[in-house]
């Protein structure tokens, strides 16, 4: 189960990838923390793990090209412009300087009907303002404890990803929804054999490129975790929520790639 590169294939070039989804938190206070976290984004972690910072969309601004952390949003409409009041374009996004966007968090899915298709309109919108997507899947605690985890991200993966899908595009994000923000996750065997069965999948349908496209792990990430979670096979970063708020705790995630 355990790995001896961060990467299924040794083609893969590009870096794990850590971010933090900071949800409906923070203040205009919270550029401290931020800057805190960039102090502790040494040139050597820098060498061995991106880092992306997603906060509300009105501190996107204040936030993006601030330092050397990318900042993203958490969610985008799939139109460029128009009549959608409350949302933001993914060309907004850009234009502020986000890099990636978030689309079908859990909480986009279950508090909004997000659907599948709704998510991979996102994420091309998101391509076509040229900024990456972060796409999440995950199942549901009845449907773990029903035996369908991989049947449903199977099909999530497949019906949320278009077929321009790329790794340098996309991103894509396992998140047991019962996992997020509860302080519970998945053993590390079950992270290890749902992430195959996604790497699987991505490589049937998109050949060697299917192979790079980077799969994160979400759901209650935290530093005395990072190290077990981060080090699996076809994990190649995580998504945190709660742990992303505090630059230390952030720190302590991605620094478990010093240790690998
Ligand atoms: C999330 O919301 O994407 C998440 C993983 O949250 P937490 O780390 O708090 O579980």
């Amino acid at each position: 189960m355990q790995k001896t590169h961060h990467w299924s294939l040794n083609t893969m070039s590009a870096r794990p990838l850590v971010a933090g989804n900071w949800k409906m938190n923070g203040n205009p206070q919270s550029v401290e923390e931020f800057r805190k976290m960039a102090e502790g984004y040494t040139p050597e972690l820098a060498a061995k793990v991106e880092l992306l910072i997603c906060p509300p969309a009105v501190f996107l601004a204040q936030l993006a090209n601030e330092n050397s952390i990318s900042v993203g949003a958490q969610n985008c409409h799939s139109a460029v412009s128009g009549a959608h009041t409350g949302d933001i374009s993914a060309e907004m996004i850009k234009s502020v300087g986000g890099t990636a966007v978030i689309v079908g968090h859990s909480e986009r899915r279950e508090g909004y009907g997000e659907t599948d298709a709704d998510v991979a309109a996102k994420a091309e919108a998101a391509w076509r303002a040229g900024i990456t997507a972060v796409v999440c899947i995950g199942e549901s605690l009845e449907q773990r404890e029903a035996g369908e985890t991989i049947a449903v991200v199977t099909e999530q993966i497949t019906k949320s990803l278009p077929d321009a899908t790329t790794s340098e595009n996309t991103v894509v994000a396992y998140e047991p929804i019962w996992a997020i923000g509860t302080g519970k996750t998945p053993t590390a065997q079950d992270v290890a054999d749902v992430h195959k069965a996604l790497r699987d999948s991505l490589v049937e349908r998109f050949g060697e490129d299917g192979s790079k496209i980077r799969l994160l792990y979400g759901g209650s990430v935290k530093p005395s975790n990072a190290d077990e979670l981060l080090n699996l096979a076809n994990v190649n970063g995580a998504l945190v929520g709660g742990a992303s708020l505090k630059a230390d705790d952030f720190l302590g995630i991605a620094g478990a790639y010093l240790n690998f």
